[in-house]
């Protein structure tokens, strides 16, 4: 039995990163920069208006010339967004202007159309701005060579937006990991046909199936190998065609695991077999080439939790993400916890907030590894470390936040 982290540790050692492909910009989102996009171009590419209003030269404001003591700028000409002015603005005029707007020259300065009065083809500003107000400097977003998107970075929907901003149509992605998911076990049917006595439905397929889907990489579902030393040689060997291998079940000492003796058949180098977590103790991970091999325990929570402590940082590490990790905080135990036995126990639980704006943590029910319902009422994960003496409520952990949205309402301020 190894320590959680070197587990983690030689899971992470063992990624050779994946190659690239060209993707349109749409098809981008959720997958990883391959490569960092430098702009070529400022953003915005022109100096234009923040304001509907009226662009003037700041020396007609200083000089009186604009305001209710004199009479007034002329208005020679009006700009809505996506036309040019065809002339330059001379002193003593003042030009219709719209958001978006380019500046005309000789204009450095909008004034908002609620600060002016307007008469007779004129207009007089009634509240003068600084000199420069309401103007986006061209380059003010983006300069020519920023990197608007660095190598390892999730493309989401801020990203295909900047991408477009600079013109961006194709861009270089991390090849999606193809993940072989297999379930072992005689006992289990595939959702879809009703059980025998004795048996079970395969859920750790489905759940590998979303947690892969999730972490941005490409599920194949290989069924269900019965706990046949051929059958089951079959389907690992077919696994090994993709990149990564997730089994669940057949991990344990049981007379009928056969999972890593198959492995080891196969050429499977064994990393590790056994972290000291509770749930997920059996868990075993190997590689063949550059091809890694997850063996994650059948009770259902302790294959989700395998997943997530191992599964999911390999899946991004393949892609090249630099961010391998799940937000976490520092929460308080609602209840009393109990003292651990040599390893770090996974607890699923809900997290609210305490009156001082804190984080607290309830754990979801029992905590069986065959409870799934703990995981699906779970927000997250607290890890409660393997020396743990037992504690009074209060004790703070770091607990894994897992995806999702929250019930209550953030207090918005006005
Ligand atoms: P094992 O790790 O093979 O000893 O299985 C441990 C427990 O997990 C047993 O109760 C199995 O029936 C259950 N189990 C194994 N595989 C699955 C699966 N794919 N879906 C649901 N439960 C499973
Ligand atoms: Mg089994």
């Amino acid at each position: 039995m190894i320590p959680l982290n070197e587990a983690i540790d030689t899971v992470l050692a063992a990624v050779r990163p994946l190659g690239a492909e060209h993707v349109e910009l749409l098809d981008a989102l959720g997958r990883t920069a391959a490569t960092e996009v430098v702009s070529p171009e400022p953003v915005p590419s022109f100096d234009n208006s923040a304001m509907d209003g009226f662009a003037v030269a700041a020396a007609d404001l200083s000089d009186g010339t604009a305001g209710p003591a004199g009479e007034g700028l002329v208005i020679v000409d009006e700009l809505p967004a996506g036309r040019v002015a065809t002339r330059p603005l001379a002193r003593g005029q003042a030009v219709r202007i719209m958001t978006g707007a380019p500046l005309p020259a000789g204009a450095d300065t909008v004034v908002q159309v609620e600060h002016t009065r307007e008469h007779d083809g004129r207009v007089v500003v009634e509240r003068a701005p600084e000199p420069g107000s309401n103007v986006r400097l061209a380059g003010e977003d983006v300069r020519p060579g920023d990197v608007v998107l660095p190598a390892g970075a999730l493309v989401g929907p801020a990203e295909v937006g900047l991408l477009a901003s600079i013109g961006v149509q194709r861009l270089q992605v991390a090849r999606r990991p193809r993940v072989a998911i297999l379930a072992t076990g005689s006992e289990l049917v595939p959702v879809g046909e009703p059980l025998k006595p004795g048996q079970i439905h395969n859920s750790n397929s489905m759940t590998a199936y979303g947690q892969t889907l999730a972490a941005g990489a490409e599920p194949v579902l290989l069924g269900i190998a019965r706990d046949d030393p051929d059958e089951t040689r079959r389907l690992i060997a077919r696994a090994l065609d993709e990149d990564v291998t997730i089994t669940s079940g057949g991990v344990s000492v049981g007379d009928f695991d056969f999972v890593k003796a198959v492995e080891d058949e196969l050429g499977v180098e064994r990393l590790f077999w056994r972290v000291a977590t509770k749930p997920g103790k059996p868990v075993v991970f190997g590689r063949r080439g550059d091809h890694l091999v997850f063996g994650a325990p059948g009770n259902p929570v302790a294959s989700m939790v395998s997943f997530e402590l191992y599964v999911r940082p390999a899946l991004l590490a393949l892609q090249g993400r630099t961010d391998l990790w799940r937000p976490w905080v520092f929460a308080a135990a609602a209840e009393p916890v109990e003292r651990t036995r040599e390893r770090v126990e996974v607890r699923r639980c809900r997290l609210e907030r305490d009156a001082d704006g804190g984080w607290l943590f309830t754990t979801t029910g029992p905590q069986g590894s065959g409870i799934l319902r703990s995981m699906a009422l779970a927000h997250g994960l607290a890890l409660v470390p393997s020396d743990y003496d037992g504690g009074p409520a209060g004790e703070r952990f770091v607990v894994l936040l897992l995806e999702g949205s929250r019930p209550e309402r953030p207090p918005f301020p006005d």
